[in-house]
């Protein structure tokens, strides 16, 4: 039997911008119907979901339903609770010499048709949260699932079509040769999860179009540990942070920060803490996942001789296991600190001070996510005030993206714009100046 040729972007595209052009993908009642049949889809799939999900990065099925299947849905929720209020037009005062007869009000109206790139570690949260945002704000989306989560792009690509509007909603599925054929379209939003370098090659496409961008990109998100704190929870709390999806994680914490001496007392609390969260044999404990292919395997296993190994430290290439790793004494230099892990190895890095702590950060790239353990009110402060990163956790690693009313987003190198919740709505939305003057 023949297939049928794969449909081209611009194509793709044109069907798409017919489609908003109807006008069909605005009134509010069509929005949440689609967020519906979205929610629709995960709950009524998430074991194929969950199936894709551990084929592509042995995710346990308690992991996907928590960060990918059940993250997703909260959003969609939080979307339908508030979005009639998100998108009441605010007025705005008139300046006398309008007269009192006057209004004026800001109104969100959709952009188009919106372009959504996603990365392969969270291959179903990362492309559907953007999605949520994008209907929700009225538009036509074109999705680009991960080529690198193969079972996940497929599964996401046959649902999606089955259950949403296909002429509002398009799946485009490969890799480098079909997201530059999209990336050579004209959006009107481009939103891009990923690395900085391909980061750069969709700003550099959105510019011929002047299409406005969305880089949610990565980078080394430190973990400064003051002296005085509790180490076992702060321990627990880093393992827990760091190791979930296997490392593969934007926001994982990095690498830690802080002073020899509470070194010394954390490295063998992180020990205990892997021991007891994974069990002494990470391998054979169903929650721990793997790495996503032999390439980031291989770069992963050439930063494990950056430093001393306190836990961990074996690995297994036919299956992409590698042991959940902590490094002590490890140079500011070391490979190991000189691109985003993205993977499970924890180095501790020894600094003498907050102020050396925070000259440290702010030496190196923006980024993502900062967290800090401490008790003091003055430190946390300044560490607050004296650096820059997208979100800062104090006290817990990753959870701050989990609140649904913070954009998440980077700054700098980690990224620019920011997204979730009414946020989605700024970046997928116009904000329209609208005045008003009667004729009469
Ligand atoms: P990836 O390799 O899956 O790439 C992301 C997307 O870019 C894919 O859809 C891919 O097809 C496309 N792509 C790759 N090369 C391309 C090219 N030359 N031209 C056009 N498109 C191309 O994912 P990745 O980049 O390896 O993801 C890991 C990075 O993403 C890390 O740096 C991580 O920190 C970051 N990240 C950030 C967030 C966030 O929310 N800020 C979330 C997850 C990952």
């Amino acid at each position: 039997m023949n297939h049928p040729a794969p449909e081209q972007p611009a194509d793709v595209v044109a069907r798409l911008r017919a489609t908003f052009r109807t006008g069909r993908t605005k009134p509010v009642e069509r929005r949440t119907a689609q967020l519906h049949r979205l929610r629709e889809m995960l709950t009524d799939n998430g074991p194929d979901l969950a199936a894709a999900l551990h084929a592509d990065l042995g995710k346990s099925s308690a992991e996907s339903r928590r960060t990918e299947i059940g993250f997703t849905i909260r959003e969609i929720d939080h979307t339908l609770d508030h979005l009639a209020d998100w998108l009441r037009p605010e007025s705005a005062p008139v300046p006398a010499h309008l007269g009192t007869d006057a209004r004026a009000w800001t109104q969100y109206d959709p952009l188009g048709v919106v372009l959504v790139i996603a990365p392969w570690n969270y291959p179903a949260q990362l492309l559907l949260t953007p999605l949520v945002g994008a209907l929700a704000a009225g538009n036509a989306v074109v999705v680009k699932p991960s080529e690198m989560a193969p079972a996940t792009s497929a599964v996401l690509a046959r649902l999606l079509r089955a259950h949403l509007d296909t002429d509002a909603v398009a799946v485009v599925e490969g890799g480098i040769p079909e997201t530059t054929a999209l990336l050579a379209e004209r959006f009107d939003h481009i939103f891009y999860t990923g690395n900085g370098t391909v980061g750069r090659v969709v700003l550099r496409a959105a510019a011929e179009h002047l299409t406005p961008v969305t880089l949610e990109l990565g980078g080394k998100s430190p973990a400064f540990v003051d002296r005085g704190t509790d180490l076992d929870v702060v321990a627990d709390r880093l393992v827990r942070g760091k190791f979930l999806n296997a490392g593969q994680t934007c926001v994982a914490p990095d690498y830690v920060l802080t002073d020899p001496e509470t070194a010394a007392a954390l490295e063998p609390r992180l020990a205990r803490a892997v021991e007891s969260v994974y069990g002494t044999d990470p391998e054979a404990c169903g929650e721990y996942g793997r790495i996503v292919n032999e390439r980031h395997f291989d770069r992963l296993v050439g930063l494990l001789d950056s430093g001393r190994v306190v836990v961990g430290g074996d690995s297994d290439r036919t299956t992409k296991y590698i042991a959940p790793t902590v490094l002590a004494d490890v140079d500011p230099e070391a490979p190991v600190m000189r691109e985003e892990i993205f993977g499970p190895v924890l180095p501790v890095v020894t600094v003498p001070d907050l102020d050396a702590t925070i000259g440290f950060i702010n030496d190196r790239d923006k980024p993502l996510a900062l967290y800090v353990f401490s008790e003091s009110d003055e430190t946390r402060g300044r560490i607050a005030a004296e650096t820059s990163s997208g979100g800062i956790g104090h006290g817990l690693p990753l959870a701050h993206l989990t609140v649904s009313d913070l954009p998440f987003g980077g700054v700098g190198e980690s990224g620019m714009g920011n997204y979730h919740g009414r946020y989605s709505i700024e970046t997928f939305s116009h904000r329209k100046a609208v005045l008003e003057k009667p004729l009469r």
